[in-house]
Order: structure tokens, then sequence, then C-alpha cells
């Protein structure tokens, strides 16, 4: 990995193998970094592999409106950047996000993965209509020798709908398929040499499971109910395999994966696990939106959002338990902004707020979402911001994708060590600062849970600063204030 910045600052040791700030401590050591994708067959699966490997070919391609380059937009890392302070001519100094330590490029991930349906990785990126025809052909002899290890299918967790594309799935018990999971993962690890696996999943959004004193609640429980056949879903059974195996575990869709027992085994083993859902398109808008009204001092009153879209997500979430899953895990997204200003919101008050999500098949893909922001302004005033958004959802989600991979790697060679102690320690296995990538934050029991998309920005600006012994960014700009 390479560095390419360095602090000169008394604070911060530089090693072969260290950065040592103050109190932060980074291993900076090469680490190849690999991707196991749950639902690889899917949208976002096709779309996240396909677009790596057209940036690591550096792969033009022809478009209507002229040529277009493999690119990285819509990457926190990749295409934002950070500022570090003013140089030395008083401009401000901005970096790429990326080189503010080191961190696994994503060229170099290596992808692999399930899906229920074994269509090759080419024929896979067809179906989903996503990507612009020609760059589909140039990526095709790359994709199609890429297909999808079978999978656990329990078809009673997502649509019935699904069921025509379940063609490449384990049999045994579960207990037995967890095995078969566990080994893919050795056996990938093993044949490509890669330090590090990371799974994810990005398959079809699950009902949620019933959460079961004795089946579900503890580590203990969770692991005996695998082997007697109770009531767990398949993206708790490959979280239960990846946390066995030693592996970050990333939960991209709504469903409650987590279970107190899979969160329990994977602080007993020291895991990193992280969720929930995605934060790609109308939720983004809104962690910024209603934390611009609030904290303005405007009383958002009602939010209205409401989505169509024609993928194979919209078509499962057209089934009314799927549908539930997703709209629990959109609905408690202001909560932490409305709680946080009791000049506008009185003994629990909240904003009416609804959710729609309708499957049109014809948009595919480019799913729709409007919004109605309703807000009570000075004198009882009514301010109305309606909102159109047109989400390309998977080219929203995939480099999202990318950032989390990115983030829970970096997150794995962060020690600290709290004040007063002797000893540095490694984040809570439920990994917060991913929060920002995430509709529905998981985080440690107590833990605040922050949904405003820029104190969600700065916590992770500022915690890899702080590995560089720099100081918070307050931007107050004191210098440019003063007679
Ligand atoms: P998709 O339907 O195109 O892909 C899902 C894939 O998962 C399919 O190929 C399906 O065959 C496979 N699958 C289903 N069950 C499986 C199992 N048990 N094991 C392995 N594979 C399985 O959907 P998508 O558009 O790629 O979205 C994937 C998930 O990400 C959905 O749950 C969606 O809600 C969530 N999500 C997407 C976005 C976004 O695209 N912007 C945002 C937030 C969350």
């Amino acid at each position: 990995m390479t560095e390419n910045i360095r602090i000169n600052n008394p604070n911060v040791k530089y090693t072969d193998t260290h950065i040592k700030a103050q109190y932060l401590s980074l291993s900076h050591t090469h680490t190849h970094t690999h991707t196991h994708t749950i639902g690889w067959g899917g949208n976002n699966g096709t779309t996240v592999t396909a677009a790596v490997l057209a940036n690591r070919l550096g792969l033009t391609w022809r478009t209507k409106t002229g040529e277009q380059k493999a690119n990285y937009y819509g990457s926190l890392f990749q295409s934002s950047t950070v500022c570090l302070g003013p140089g030395p001519d008083g401009k401000e100094v901005n970096i790429p996000f990326r080189d503010l330590l080191p961190m696994v490029h994503p060229n170099d991930i290596v992808f692999d993965g399930w899906d229920i349906s074994s269509m090759d990785l080419g024929s896979a990126m067809e179906r989903a209509e996503v990507l612009d025809w020609s760059l589909q052909e140039k990526l095709r002899p790359h994709m199609s020798c890429l297909r999808p290890r079978a999978s656990i299918y329990i078809p009673e967790f997502i649509a019935a709908n699904q069921a025509g594309r379940a063609d490449n799935i384990l049999k045994g018990t579960m207990a037995e398929q967890v095995e078969q999971i566990r080994a893919d993962i050795q056996d990938f690890r093993h044949s490509s040499g890669v330090e590090k696996v990371i799974v994810l999943w990005t398959a079809n959004t699950e009902r949620f499971c019933d959460l079961t004193a004795g089946v579900n609640d503890t580590a203990k429980n969770l692991l005996a109910a695998i082997q007697s056949g109770g009531e767990v879903s398949p993206s708790t059974l490959f979280a239960v395999a990846s946390i066995l195996e030693g592996c970050a575990y990333i939960n991209g869709s709504p469903q409650n994966t987590f279970v107190p027992g899979a969160i329990e085994l994977a602080v007993e083993r020291n895991v990193f696990i992280a969720g929930d859902d995605f934060k790609s398109g109308q939720t983004k808008i809104k962690s910024v939106l209603v934390d611009f009204l609030i904290s303005a001092g405007i009383k958002p009153t009602s939010i209205v959002s409401y989505n169509h879209l024609g993928n194979n997500d919209g078509m499962n979430l057209s089934a009314p338990q799927q549908f539930r899953s997703k709209e629990i895990s959109k609905s408690n997204v202001v909560d932490d902004m409305v709680n946080s200003n009791p000049i506008l919101y009185h003994n629990g008050e909240k904003p009416d707020h609804c959710v729609v999500i309708k499957y049109v098949p014809y948009v595919g893909d480019s799913k729709r979402a409007m919004d109605e922001y309703t807000s009570e302004i000075m004198m009882g005033g009514t301010n109305t911001i309606a909102m159109h958004n047109t989400c390309e959802d998977s080219l929203l989600a995939s480099p999202i994708i990318l950032d989390l991979v990115l983030l829970t790697e970096l997150c794995q060679r962060v020690c600290v060590r709290p004040q007063g102690s002797e000893t540095f320690q490694s984040f809570h296995s439920v990994l917060a600062i991913l929060s920002f990538m995430c509709k529905a934050p998981l985080v440690p029991p107590g833990a605040p849970l922050v949904n405003a998309y820029f104190r969600q920005r700065a916590c992770i600006e500022n915690i890899m600063r702080a590995c560089l012994g720099l100081p918070p960014q307050n931007h107050m700009h004191l210098e440019h204030k003063l007679q």
C-alpha cells in the first residue's frame, strides 16, 4: 500500500509497518483484499464487479454522447477530497480522501461470490440492464468466466417471485450448508493467496426473522439452532459462517441478519460486522435534507417518500414481508436529527413519515424516488419541498459497496489507546464508523445512532485524521476572521 502524504509532527512516528499517532496506531503493511459477494449475479453484484474490472483495465467506450472512461464517481474515498488545512500560501490544501491514509485500492480487490442463480457474470450483467451495451461487449470476455458458487436458499425468506432463478442451491442440513460456505471461503483464500476476505450481502431483501429466546438470542443458542434446523435466515447463516472464518461481514440489505446471537458471536470472535442496508439514493438525500432543515431551525412536519423501480430488487420488494423490511429500514432515519432539537420537537413529537415502494418493470434499474418535505416555518408558515430523483440504483450502490469494503479493511489495521490506558485496542466488533454508508446503521449496544450525513462523514474524516495526529476538522478558519 502506498503512502501518499507524510505528516511532519512530533506526535506522529513512522515505522516500516506502522503510523503511530498519539493515541491511534495504523498498520500500513500491504494487504491483498478479496470480497466474497452474496447475490453476486444480481444487479449490484455484477455492476460492482464490472466497474472494478473496467477501471483496472482502463476501459473507455462509446455512448451516444461521446467517449466515456471508467471511473469511481460516487465513492467517498476515490472521488471526494478532504482539506488538510491552509498551505504555505494560505490557500486550502485538498487531497483525495483515499490518500489520507494508506488504503487498499479498489482495482486490487478480487471478487468471488455466491448466488442462487447459476448464470455466469457476463450473462447476469446483461440481465441487469445497467451498463452501456458497448461497455458490456468489452467486459463480457472477462465476466463470462466468472460463475457464482451455489448458495443457501430458504424460499420463505425472500419473495415467492424469486423461485424461478433459484437453480444453484446447496443441499443438505443447515449445519452442512454453513460448513460448505466456510469451505468456500477457505478454498478461495488458499487458491487466490489473498490475505483478507470480507464477505458482503447484496442478495435479495429477506423478511425479518422472528427473535426468539432459545433460538437466536445468544451465540450458543444460535449455533445450536443451526445444528437443529431452527428459524435462521440465509443471511444470518452466511454471517455465522464468515464470523467463524474470522472474516468481516457487511449486510447491504435491510433485514435483521444481525440477531442478538450473531452479534454476540462476532464480539466473542473479535470479528467486524456492519450494516444494515446501503444508503444510496432517497435515504441519502433525506439524511442531508432533514439535517439541513432541522439544523437551520426549520421544523419538518411531514415527509412522504414514494419510489418506483423495475429491477429484480423491486420485484422482490413487491411482496409484503420483504417490503416491510425495507419500510422499517427507511423509517427511522430522521430520529436522531428530530431528537437533537427540543426547541422544534417536544415530548416525543415526530414528523409524519410515510414510505411507499411500487414495482414498475419498465423503469428497470433506474429507480424514481419522489419526496415531499413539508415544514413549519416562522409564524405558522409552511414550506414545501418536492423532489424527483432518478437514481440508477446499482450505479449508486456499487461505489458504496467498495467504500464499505475499503473502510472495513482500514479499520482492521487501526488500534486506539483510550486515555489513561497502557494498551491499544481495536474497534468494537459492531463497526459503527460504517454508518455513513448504511440506511439503518448498526451500532454497539448503548452507542448513539447517527444518521445525519455530515456528522457521519466528519466521523470518518476525523478518525482518519487522528491516525495522522491531525486535530479534528473544525472549519473555524479563525486565521481569516481576525482584525
Ligand atoms: P438483485 O435482485 O438484482 O440481486 C440480488 C441477487 O441475490 C440475485 O441475483 C438473487 O438471485 C440473489 N440471491 C437471492 N437470495 C440469495 C441467497 N440466499 N444466496 C445468494 N444469492 C441470493 O438486487 P440488487 O439490485 O442487486 O440489490 C441487492 C440488495 O441490495 C437488495 O436487498 C436491495 O434491497 C439492497 N439495496 C440496494 C440498493 C441499491 O441498489 N441502490 C440500496 C440499498 C439496498
